[in-house]
């Protein structure tokens, strides 16, 4: 059985391990600081908002804080971004952590950005009184006109010029909780005019009077993106803060706030993390943006995946049609075959299309070393070996794996009447097939050579039944044991077999770029009908008995895995990872 490898993406480098060293430019710019004496030790985090779980691009940016962490023997927090109340979900946190610890990594600790609502408050306040922050009180329609655009410059606010003493009186007033939603914002004081429109006075604290998964009704303001997510890298003494290019144009914002709240020297900014009994030492961050992970027939925003979830696409956020990782792992994927892909893909500022291709190679490279054989029939036709007695019946020893002795063998009954797969059985075969056909031959796999000696059919025409003979002479230790036929057929005893479910998993959308503008098409409409089937099949015993998760090779079919949630010894359910052959590239050759 020939598995295939990953060779020919001209996209894919290379495998590199770890201790040799990963040569991209992120990891480039931390030896550089270690050797300057820059940085004397490593500092991460993965900063997910828990508003959703986390899906396959997310596994790139665990993969590099976590990897990094790893390698330079520092260490990586895992951060949940909470800043944004009402969108927050204690399942989501739970599924975040399952998560990361499933693809392989563990944190040095769990923090919360609400952990330092305190520190962010009180570093606002200090802006305040540095004069380079004030409380503005134009609505969001207002504060769009004022911004002007690329091309124009903004204009002043009226409220800029506040006295710093009523600036904050305001910002009091608001965080006691006297203002309605949305009627004050506190902005930082940079420059209306700069060519960086994130630079143009952005907001630092929102009023909203929301209920907060963490800090419950103990805050009526919350602080925006762009201000707490560096203060929080700051105060966990993170060294190197990494984020996908889309925040490139927001580093000289980090850097300012980072700059101006100066949080090495300002100990009381922090004390409530100290008392809190939290870990800090506080840092200036370094902002390092890397490209997204985009794949082709898959959707990597939050946003969509829960709406495939609300609108019934799937059934659920595990749903193995999914890429998030909790689907991608019941549907059998491997922590060690993304953490190839994220390998092989690499760390750069290009942003790309991986084609999912690459992926699916990635998984079955681990599975083909990983995956003990077993036979299953997914779409049975009776042959019948007439020249064998009614009741005969044997015990064949199996190897469990082609290559790799130390999976050991297994027993696989044998009989008189065996399930074979409909398709491996022509009437009248195409040009080049090597299978069964009328009066011709074929190997079964681990029995022998069987010939086709009759074809049964009903009214209708329809093949029900095959009868055969098996060659004695080509069983095993027997002298024709090595004669050649063209093909060789998995098959498994009709006496001994295990009915199954087994549920055919495909791509979840039919085209490459589901999210591509195409005049009058939603991203919905290339939902692929066709990406869960569910057959009833018949299985070896060795097979049924698996433990929910375990995979297997089914010989010639595929990588399938014993379903996480359904599956049972006296009732099994196997989902199919993936063919053993690319079948999209074909498709797409046609
Ligand atoms: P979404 O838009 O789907 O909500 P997000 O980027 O807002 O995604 P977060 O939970 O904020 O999701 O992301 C946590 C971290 O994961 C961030 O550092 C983000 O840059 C990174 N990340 C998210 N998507 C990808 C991706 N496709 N490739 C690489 N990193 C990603
Ligand atoms: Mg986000």
């Amino acid at each position: 059985m020939s598995t295939e490898k990953i060779s020919a993406e001209p996209t894919a480098t290379p495998a590199v391990s770890p201790v040799e060293g990963q040569r991209d430019f992120v990891r480039q710019i931390i030896r550089d600081d270690l050797a300057s004496g820059k940085r004397s030790a490593i500092r991460t985090r993965f900063p997910p908002e828990p508003n959703g779980y986390l899906h396959i691009g997310h596994a790139k940016a665990i993969c590099l804080n976590f990897g990094i962490a790893t390698e330079f023997g520092g260490w990586c927090n895992l951060r949940l971004d909470d800043t944004n109340p009402g969108r927050e979900d204690p399942e989501f946190v739970e599924g975040i952590k399952d998560d990361v610890h499933w693809l392989g990594f563990d944190w040095h600790e769990l923090r919360h950005a609400s952990d330092y609502f305190e520190v962010f408050y009180r570093s606002a306040i200090k802006l305040i009184e540095d004069g380079v922050a004030y409380v503005d009180e134009l609505d969001a329609e207002q504060m769009r006109a004022y911004r002007g655009t690329l091309t124009e410059a903004g204009r002043n606010s009226p409220h800029r010029n506040r006295s710093i003493a009523e600036n904050l009186d305001l910002f009091r007033r608001m965080r006691a909780g006297e203002f309605a939603d949305g009627s004050k914002t506190l902005r930082a004081k940079i420059d209306m005019a700069a060519g960086n429109i994130n630079l143009r006075d952005p907001a630092i604290y929102r009023i909203r009077k929301v209920t907060h998964q963490n800090t419950g009704d103990a805050w009526p303001i919350y602080p925006m993106y762009d201000y707490a997510h560096c203060l929080s890298d700051a105060v966990e003494g993170i060294t190197h803060s990494l984020c996908t290019l889309e925040f490139e144009d927001h580093r000289p914002l980090y850097d300012w706030f980072v700059d101006r709240v100066d949080l090495p020297n300002h100990p009381e900014l922090w004390q409530s993390v100290v008392a809190a009994g939290l870990e800090t030492r506080p840092s200036k961050p370094r902002q390092i943006e890397f490209s997204r992970l985009n794949l082709s027939y898959c959707i990597t925003s939050k946003r969509k995946l829960a709406q495939l979830v609300a609108d019934g696409h799937v059934d659920g956020w595990d749903d193995p049609r999914m890429n998030t990782l909790r689907g991608l792992r019941r549907r059998g994927f491997t922590p060690a075959g993304l953490r190839l892909l994220i390998e092989r893909v690499g760390i750069s500022k290009q942003n790309s299309v991986i084609d999912y291709s690459i992926l699916e190679g990635c998984i079955r490279e681990d599975l083909d070393v990983t995956s003990a054989r077993r036979m299953a029939v997914l779409d049975p036709l009776k042959l019948v070996l007439i020249n064998l007695p009614q009741d005969h019946q044997e015990t064949l020893i199996v190897p469990n794996h082609p290559k790799d002795e130390s999976f050991g063998v297994r027993e696989v009954p044998f009989a008189r009447e065996v399930w074979i797969e409909r398709e491996d059985f022509a009437e009248i075969p195409p040009k080049g097939f090597h299978r069964l056909k009328p009066e011709g031959e074929v190997r079964l796999r681990g029995v022998g050579i069987i010939k086709c000696e009759q074809v049964i059919k009903d009214a209708a025409g329809q093949v029900t039944e095959l009868h055969g003979t098996l060659d004695p002479e080509t069983r095993h230790g027997m002298p024709g044991a090595d004669r050649k036929v063209k093909g060789t057929i998995h098959w498994v005893s009709a006496k001994h077999a295990v009915a199954t479910e087994v549920r055919l998993y495909d791509r979840q959308f039919t085209v490459a770029a589901p999210d591509g503008e195409e005049e009058g098409k939603s991203w919905l409409d290339h939902v692929n009908p066709e990406a869960k089937r569910v057959v009833q099949a018949w299985l070896e015993p060795a097979a049924a008995a698996a433990v929910p998760e375990q995979r297997f090779q089914f010989e010639r079919l595929g990588y399938f895995v014993a379903d996480r949630v359904d599956h049972r010894a006296d009732a099994p359910v196997f989902n199919r990872t993936v063919t053993l052959r690319d079948i999209w590239a074909s498709k797409a050759g046609q």
